[in-house]
Formats: structure tokens, C-alpha cells, sequence
């Protein structure tokens, strides 16, 4: 690797944490900050959030008691637009993983080249645990707590792990009721009827899908035989194992939160679908043996999607992964030691940043739609959202032959170098 003496680092601890999604993003960052030979200011400016919020949340509970959770809202940087990105509901939610969430979403909207910022949120809480009227209410004030920071022009959130249109419905309506006017244009993945876009609900999956083919054609790898491995079974999991049976591959691995199933013929993604509307998860889906989350990662298998959450490949079981390709649907899902190990193995790792940008894409494109006042038809909508993952794989792939280095480091230089450049030319503000 190049050295840059210029570059003056922080601090940093000297064992990386590695399932720290902050320091995974950051060592990932640094190496192609050094790369990239990016100057210090610019190096500096870049490894901070602009704006980390932390707000308490009072819940009236409908046993007629107050909880108070604690809602995060992190702007990581705005420089080429609105700060975008999604907001989840979940116990583990901490400031650094929605601070790498948000960061994270600054290098995949700049490698997709859609003219965003990125931002992430979240509420610590078990949504499971909450009535429909207590989520209701969190959602709704914690929409109040981050309403200075909001705004079409300034933050537009979006679903992210157990968040969905409803909630998205309830802050653009708390949202709305503030401003004393309807703006759709504030939050993206809304039910259809209230102005989301036609696609929005498949994109993710779609675009993982349709950078898995483009690599398969890009390894010569023939895509009847091939089989897949799909971690986690929800809006992005669920639709890519769909779309790539679809395609023609056998899919002979699922799993969700309560385990796996394997069939080696290949399993109809109708029938889990089915079972999963009927009994909520896949636990107890006939169609196969059962197998762990842990065992579905190291299957001998040619495309492995992780697409639950992070931390999954760690450099515990790289060494045993066995798949040509990883295509990451989730955020995070290796972690930076894991990154060295599955590249001596030559791993063709579609890296999150690339594979699951298909979601904030059509985001975009629901924007757009909603500031033009105008509604595209569905087929539009696939259209250019192939357009912008075929692009976006091309350009990426492009780039790591050029500076020999591998999908992800190319990802990051990519985007940092597009978000670089932005600040250049707008210079720092005194
Ligand atoms: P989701 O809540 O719809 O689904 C998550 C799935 O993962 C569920 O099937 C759940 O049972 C499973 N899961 C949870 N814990 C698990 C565990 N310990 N082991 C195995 N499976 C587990 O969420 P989603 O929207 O599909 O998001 C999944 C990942 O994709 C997240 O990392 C998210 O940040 C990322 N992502 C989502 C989108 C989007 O548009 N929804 C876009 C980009 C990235």
C-alpha cells in the first residue's frame, strides 16, 4: 500500500474492534483516504459526522405509564445534497453503528452518483414489544425531536431493519402537521397511495440481483447451475432469493432470525414466501433440512447473499466461506479483517456500498416524483434503476482495475474522491 506521510491520523486504538461497524467503516475509509492521497483538510472533514443528535423520547404506554427510549439522528455529510438515509427500530441501535449507518449512506449514494447526502437514525427500543398506538406515538415524537434537521431539502429519512411504509406514513404526517401543509417529498419508501413510487418495495433486492448477474457475466459463470445462499428473509433477502429464481438460479439456502433451511434441488421461494405471511418466520418451513445462520454462510455454494445484518463474516469463519461471489444486501456485514481474508481467497465481494444501493436509488427516484408532482410507471422505474446498477457496477469494477485494488477499496475511493471533489469546490465556509 502507498504510504502518505501527509495525512495527519488520530488517534486510533491499536486492536480495531472489529465488530464495531464505526471502526469497520473508518479502517475502510483510511486505507482509501491514503490511496486516494487525499489531502489532510479534506481527510479530516471527512472522518467526522456534521451532526450527531441524541434526543429522549417519552412514550405514553398504553398501560398509562411514560417510557422514555432515546432516538438518534446522525447527518454524516450533505455536501452533495440532502442528507439521506433510513431509520431503524431495534435494541442494539448505538450512536456508532447509526453514525457508520450514516456515513455508509454518504459513500453509496456518491457511488451510485444520486445527488444525496448521507444520514441514518434510530430509536433503542424492542419495536416487538410495542402496541401498534405505542409505536405509533414513539414514531410520532421522535419525528417532533428531529424536526429542525428534517425537511425535503435538508433530511429525508427512509425505512431501514423493522421500520416500514407505516411508519414512514406517520412522519411525513407529523411532519406535514408541523408545517401546516402535506410534504411527501420528506420521507421515501411511503405506501403508494400517499406518493412512494411504484418499485420502491423491491429495489434493494432488485439492485443485489442485478449486480450478482452483471458479475456473474463479468466471471463467465453460467447462470443455470449456479446456486445461491440467501441470509435473512425480509424486504431485501426475501426479493433478491425471489428475482434470482426468477433469473434462473437455484436458491438452495434461506434463513431469518429463527434459522436456516437447505435443499440441495433448490427451494420454491413461492412456498417460503407463503409459509412466512402464515407463520411470520421460516421455523418449521418443510421444503428442506434446517440448518444455523452460521452454517448457511460456509455452504459450497457459488453466490452468498448476506443480507440481515452486520458482522456476520468476521475472520472466524472467512476462512471457510466456499462462495465465488458475495453480493451484500445487508449494511456491514464483513468486517474489515474478514475483507483481507476472503480477498487471498479471491472472493468477488459486491461490496454493501455497490450491491444494496438499488434502495436508496428508487428513494431518489420517489423524490424526484414527488417534487415534480409527476408519477413514473413501474416498468420506468426498473428501468433506470438497471440503468444506474449496471452503471454504477461497471464504473466501480472499472475503477479497481485501473488502481488494482479490490470492489470495496475501489467503492470507497469512488465515492470518496466524488464527495472530495464537492468539497473542493465549495471550500470551507469561515
Ligand atoms: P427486514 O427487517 O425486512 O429483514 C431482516 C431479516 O433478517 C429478517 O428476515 C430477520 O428475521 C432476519 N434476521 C434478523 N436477525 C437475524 C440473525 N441474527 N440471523 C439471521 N437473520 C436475521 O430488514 P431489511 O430491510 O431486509 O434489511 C436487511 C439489511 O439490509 C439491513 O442490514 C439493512 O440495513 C440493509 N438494507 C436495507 C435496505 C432496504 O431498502 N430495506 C436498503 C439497503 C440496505
Amino acid at each position: 500500500m502507498q504510504s502518505v506521510p501527509n495525512i495527519v491520523r488520530p488517534d486510533k486504538d491499536p486492536v480495531l474492534n472489529e465488530e464495531n461497524p464505526f471502526e469497520a467503516m473508518m479502517e475502510r475509509f483510511d486505507r482509501a483516504a491514503e490511496l486516494l492521497n487525499l489531502e489532510p483538510g479534506i481527510y479530516a472533514v471527512l472522518r467526522h459526522p456534521e451532526k450527531q443528535i441524541i434526543t429522549s423520547v417519552p412514550v405514553m404506554m398504553d398501560n398509562g405509564e411514560v417510557e422514555v427510549f432515546q432516538g438518534i439522528r446522525v447527518l454524516y455529510n450533505t455536501s452533495r445534497g440532502p442528507a439521506k438515509g433510513g431509520i431503524r427500530f431495534d435494541a442494539k441501535v448505538s450512536l456508532d453503528e447509526v453514525t457508520a449507518l450514516a456515513a455508509w449512506m454518504t459513500w453509496k449514494c456518491a457511488v451510485v452518483d444520486i445527488p444525496f447526502g448521507g444520514a441514518k437514525g434510530g430509536v433503542i427500543c424492542d419495536p416487538y414489544r410495542l402496541s401498534m398506538g405505542e409505536l405509533e406515538r414513539l414514531t410520532r415524537r421522535y419525528t417532533a425531536s428531529i424536526l429542525d434537521v428534517l425537511g425535503p431539502d435538508s433530511d429525508v429519512p427512509a425505512p431501514d431493519v423493522n421500520t416500514n411504509e407505516r411508519v414512514m406514513a406517520w412522519i411525513m404526517d407529523t411532519y406535514s402537521m408541523h408545517m401546516r401543509h402535506t410534504v411527501t417529498s420528506v420521507v421515501t419508501g411511503k405506501p403508494v397511495a400517499m406518493g412512494g413510487s411504484l418499485g420502491r418495495r423491491e429495489a434493494t433486492g432488485r439492485g443485489v440481483k442485478i449486480v450478482i448477474r452483471e458479475a456473474l457475466r463479468e466471471l463467465g459463470i453460467p447462470v443455470h447451475g449456479t446456486t445461491v445462499a440467501v441470509q435473512g428473509f425480509g424486504n431485501v433477502g426475501s426479493v433478491a432469493a425471489r428475482l434470482l429464481e426468477e433469473e434462473g438460479l437455484t436458491v438452495v439456502a434461506i434463513s431469518d432470525m429463527t434459522g436456516g433451511v437447505y435443499n440441495a434441488n433448490g427451494i420454491y421461494i413461492g412456498e417460503a414466501l407463503k409459509w412466512v405471511a402464515e407463520h411470520k418466520f421460516l421455523e418449521g418451513f418443510p421444503h428442506g433440512e434446517p440448518i444455523t445462520n452460521e452454517e448457511l454462510l460456509e455452504l459450497g455454494v457459488d453466490v452468498l447473499v448476506p443480507a440481515a445484518l452486520e458482522n456476520v463474516i468476521t475472520k472466524r469463519n472467512a476462512p471457510n466461506i466456499k462462495a465465488k461471489i458475495i453480493a451484500e444486501g445487508a449494511n456491514g456485514p464483513t468486517t474489515a479483517p474478514a475483507d483481507a481474508i476472503l480477498d487471498e481467497k479471491g472472493v468477488f465481494v459486491i461490496p454493501d456500498i455497490l450491491a444494496n444501493a438499488g434502495g436508496v436509488t428508487v428513494s431518489y427516484f420517489e423524490w424526484v416524483q414527488n417534487r415534480e408532482g409527476y408519477f413514473w410507471s413501474e416498468e420506468l422505474v426498473i428501468k433506470r434503476l438497471r440503468e444506474v446498477m449496471i452503471r454504477s457496477f461497471h464504473n466501480v469494477l472499472d475503477y479497481a482495475r485501473q488502481h488494482h485494488v479490490n470492489l470495496r477499496t475501489a467503492s470507497y475511493m469512488l465515492a470518496i474522491d466524488r464527495v472530495a471533489a464537492v468539497h473542493r469546490m465549495r471550500g470551507i465556509y469561515a
